[in-house]
């Protein structure tokens, strides 16, 4: 690894002054940034447009190391899951997830997870390090390249919901949304795009502060303190009243509908009374609730909720609360793709053997 400047890591005043002061006319940096950004260009030789002389001088004083996948498992349902090796031999994994109405890609934010949710293959490895923005840009371009050669068709949805807590790594992810969504970028709509966090109330009213254009999923999981507390440690630091008043003042603050997903777990959080629960919880801000299947990993402790029980516990959400509600049925199990699996199976890559 070259101790070299990585140039992604500049924002556009810095790389501006970065071209000034190699003496070079400001909008060189324009064109610099629109190779990276627009482009995804993975060498300095690339960019036609520049003098030779500048290409080489940007090689001599800048790293440039965009991610590609080197591995891709393609699953009987369409769901395709990618692995991107980042430096000594550390692997993070996005998802490109089709469906009739959409094409999602799901994107990790961390190498590894510091936060040890008990139905998470990510959360059995360790936290290596952020990800830098480029980094999840780099997914975002990969995985819509994949949606065009699997299924003919343009990605229109993005979700931080691979491994990692995105708002843990606040800084990195929302300059890669700045990317994503600017331009020199990929032009994206805010819209299209979801952060999905398990619970950091501080970080949640930051989002509100800055007032983000995107959206925002808390994996919510089960509406009791003493329950969630068993499955996600980090309730009890950020508890369900913390998390409520964050989530209503990001609403004041943004006006954006909330998502709570929530994963169910056979026996554990699937009754009537953690219906009636996340109702509850759920109606401090204007929401909609994905029911998610559950996918057992290796050493599950838990299994899948039946079938009637999830028509129940969504029949009672949709009639008696009346709440927007959609069951995410299991995608790409067959690879190891879905909710909550991720890594599970790069335990030797990632340094967690
Ligand atoms: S669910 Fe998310 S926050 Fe929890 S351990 Fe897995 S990756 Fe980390």
């Amino acid at each position: 690894m070259t101790s070299k400047p990585d140039i992604r890591s500049f924002d556009d005043d810095a790389l501006k002054k970065a071209l000034v002061d190699m003496g070079q006319p400001a909008f060189r940096s324009k064109q610099i940034a629109d190779w990276i950004w627009s482009k995804g260009a993975s060498t300095f030789d690339e960019m036609t447009n520049l003098p030779q002389g500048l290409r080489l001088n940007l090689e001599a004083g800048f790293g440039l190391h965009p991610i590609a996948p080197e591995e891709e498992q393609v699953s009987r349902d369409g769901t395709v899951k990618c692995a991107f090796p980042i430096e000594s031999g550390k692997v993070v994994e996005g998802v490109l997830i089709p469906a009739r109405d959409r094409m999602t890609a799901c994107i990790s934010s961390q190498v590894g997870c510091s936060l040890s949710c008990s139905f998470c293959a990510t959360g059995k490895l360790k936290l290596l390090r952020n990800l830098n923005a480029g980094e999840m840009v780099d997914q975002v371009r990969h995985i819509a390249m994949l949606a065009e050669r699997h299924h003919d068709h343009r990605l229109t949805n993005i979700v931080y919901m691979g491994m990692g807590e995105p708002l843990l790594n606040y800084k990195n992810v929302l300059a890669s949304i700045d990317r994503i969504t600017g331009t020199p970028g990929l032009g994206m709509s805010p819209k299209r795009i979801t952060v999905s966090t398990a619970g950091i109330a501080k970080m949640i009213r930051k989002l509100g502060d800055d007032e983000v254009k995107f959206n925002l999923a808390l994996s919510l999981h089960a509406a009791e303190d003493g329950k969630r507390n068993r499955i996600m440690q980090i309730n009890e630091s950020n508890d369900l009243a913390s998390l409520r008043d964050a989530l209503m003042y990001f609403n004041e603050k943004t006006g954006t509908r909330v998502t709570f997903e929530y994963i169910l777990l056979g026996g554990f959080n699937d009754d009537i009374e953690d219906a009636r629960d996340l109702a509850r919880f759920a109606a401090c801000v204007p929401c909609k609730v994905n029911l998610i299947e559950y996918n057992p990993i290796d050493d599950a402790l838990f299994r899948k909720a039946d079938a009637r029980k999830t028509d129940e516990f969504k029949d009672l959400l949709e009639d008696k609360f009346n709440m927007v509600v959609n069951v995410r049925r299991s995608r790409g199990e067959d690879i190891d793709a879905a909710c909550g699996q991720l890594a599970n199976k790069n335990k030797l890559a990632t340094g967690q053997g």
